[in-house]
């Protein structure tokens, strides 16, 4: 009785980390309409999720209307440190995904 349960985490951290690695792939919709879904469910219920998607759709809208000769090249590092990183993650996940089919 004096035991409270703690509701307010119905998602890992976990599950948020493969929104993130999945952003991408649902913002140029290349999702699967099953892990579509999933990603939305998700989105209904953690508000942190839904302000990284916000941002990176503001950032990659205001990215996608500078030419590459406009963008600061600080900037420019940044993404592109942070495209290869994300590549590298989907990479792993990939592979991992891939090893789980073949098991
Ligand atoms: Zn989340």
């Amino acid at each position: 009785m004096a035991k409270a349960k703690t509701t307010q985490r119905p998602l890992s951290a976990k599950t948020c980390k493969q929104i993130t690695d999945l952003m991408v792939h649902y913002l140029t919709d290349k999702l699967r309409p099953k892990v579509k879904q999933d990603f939305q469910k998700h989105l209904a219920i953690c508000p942190d999720c839904v302000a990284f998607v916000n941002t990176y759709k503001t950032t990659v809208k205001a990215t996608a209307t500078l030419r590459s000769d406009e963008i600061p090249p600080k900037v420019r590092d940044n993404v592109l440190g942070f495209l290869r990183a994300k590549l590298r993650r989907v990479t792993a996940l990939v592979f991992f995904l891939l090893s789980q089919l073949a098991a």
